[in-house]
């Protein structure tokens, strides 16, 4: 049997992933409860100084390069109550909208203000957050707190939450070995093959509304009266029209920044703990010393042990590490791919409220898709929240035309 690894692998939680969840039945892509169980470490060793033992918490924490017992004790009950602090705050927050200034500042704004502890924020949120945003620790702090936090005042009627919206809610992943692509083949079926160009890139798009025409190095194709680009923010802000009603779009896409995040699928066991018990799903390994990957510097090491759960890799063992400190054993690597992740700011989040939550959407028929504008961090549920609301926009603009 053959079977795929998504680059990179993911879990879904009907907490933050809603839309998508929904999605994916809809289309009748199989799903089952994957939980997910993670441990950090910054020693060599990579015993971890803390793990998380899954079941949304209810299956507790460990700390195993604690030596003594009472220490241990007072380690866990103290990131426990921690963790149960920043939930009452968030929940506050979230739901009651007790503290509205949040959306406006930076996390590490956020931990200062809201006093969360500074041990558990510097030794688990940060380094938590930056392997889930794929960043350095340092963006972390700078990253707009609402997206983490949550936030309420919505355009597109949707929450954002990723603390308190964990509670009480399993993960999730596709069930078939062959992975996403089974989304991508339910998605794409009812499309005629004839109109789908692969491995094509447009180089720009010329015209004016109604008539667009989206040229790539060797073919054109259209005219077209409406355009929707799911293409990064700075790409889209390369290849839209040089039209003058278009300039405020143009520059409001240029402040939405991406940075390389390198994803290695490898069979080298050196980046887990070597002591089976200590292995969990996900292990994040923090910076310690100048990695030899220098765009890697200041990131936090993710390894997804591939194999721990899936019912279709029981006799091989599989790797998937996420912005490495160090490569891997040449003979080990299967894969390496670089990616451009959206590193939000309070500027990009501001632009993306004004501008494209607003107005700035279907000016002279071209629309915007994507991860950066969705609600919370830059994930799949932003995708397919930000393409429902362009398709309501479409049907609704086509309604008042008739
Ligand atoms: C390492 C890593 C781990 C992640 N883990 C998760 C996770 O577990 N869960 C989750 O929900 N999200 C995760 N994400 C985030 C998620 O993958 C992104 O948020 C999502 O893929 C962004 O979708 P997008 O459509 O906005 O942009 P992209 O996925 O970047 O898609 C943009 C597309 O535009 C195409 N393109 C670019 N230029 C051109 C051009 N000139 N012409 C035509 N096409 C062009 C590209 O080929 C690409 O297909 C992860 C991201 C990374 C990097």
């Amino acid at each position: 049997m053959q079977v795929r690894f998504p680059r990179p692998y993911r879990w879904l939680t009907l907490g933050y992933y809603p839309r998508l969840l929904g999605l994916l039945n809809e289309s009748n892509v199989p799903l089952r409860p994957d939980d997910l169980t993670f441990a950090f470490s910054r020693e060599e060793s990579r015993i971890p100084y803390l793990i998380y033992n899954g079941l949304t918490g209810l299956k507790g924490l460990s700390v195993p390069a604690t030596k003594s017992y009472l220490l241990a004790l007072l380690q866990v009950i103290y990131y426990s109550l921690a963790f149960i602090y920043l939930c009452i705050i968030c929940l506050l927050h979230y739901h009651l909208h007790f503290f509205p200034r949040i959306k406006d500042i930076t996390f590490e704004q956020f931990c200062t203000d809201y006093f969360i502890p500074q041990q558990f924020s510097q030794e688990v949120l940060v380094p938590l957050y930056s392997a889930v945003c794929t960043c350095k620790e340092s963006d972390i702090l700078k990253y707009p707190a609402g997206l983490i936090v949550g936030t309420y005042t919505h355009s597109t009627g949707t929450d954002s939450d990723y603390i308190a919206a964990v509670f009480g809610t399993r993960h999730y992943t596709i069930a078939s070995p062959r992975g996403f692509q089974t989304v991508v083949e339910a998605l794409t079926a009812p499309i005629p093959r004839d109109r789908i160009h692969l491995s094509m890139a447009i180089s720009r798009i010329s015209g004016s509304s109604p008539n667009y025409t989206l040229r790539s190095q060797n073919t054109t194709f259209g005219p077209f009266s409406q355009v929707i680009l799911a293409t990064p923010a700075p790409i889209s802000a390369s290849i839209i029209p040089p039209t003058r009603d278009l300039s405020l779009i143009r520059k409001a896409l240029k402040t939405f920044k991406y940075i390389p995040t390198l994803v290695v699928t490898h069979t080298d066991p050196s980046f887990i703990p070597t002591a089976p018990y200590l292995q969990r799903d996900l292990h994040f390994q923090r910076c310690i010393q100048s990695p030899q990957i220098k765009k890697c510097q200041g990131m936090v090491e993710s390894t997804h042990i591939v194999h721990f759960r899936s019912p279709h890799l029981r006799s091989s063992q599989v790797f998937q590490t996420t912005n490495p400190l160090r490569f891997p054993r040449t003979e080990t690597i299967l894969s390496q791919t670089w990616f451009e992740r959206y590193l939000p700011s309070l500027e990009s989040v501001r632009m993306m409220t004004e501008i494209f939550s607003g107005l700035g959407q279907g000016t002279g028929g071209i629309w915007f898709v994507g991860s950066w504008l969705g609600e919370g961090i830059p994930l799949l549920e932003g995708c397919v929240e930000s393409a429902e609301d362009v398709v309501e926009r479409m049907v609704s603009q086509t309604n008042a035309r008739l």
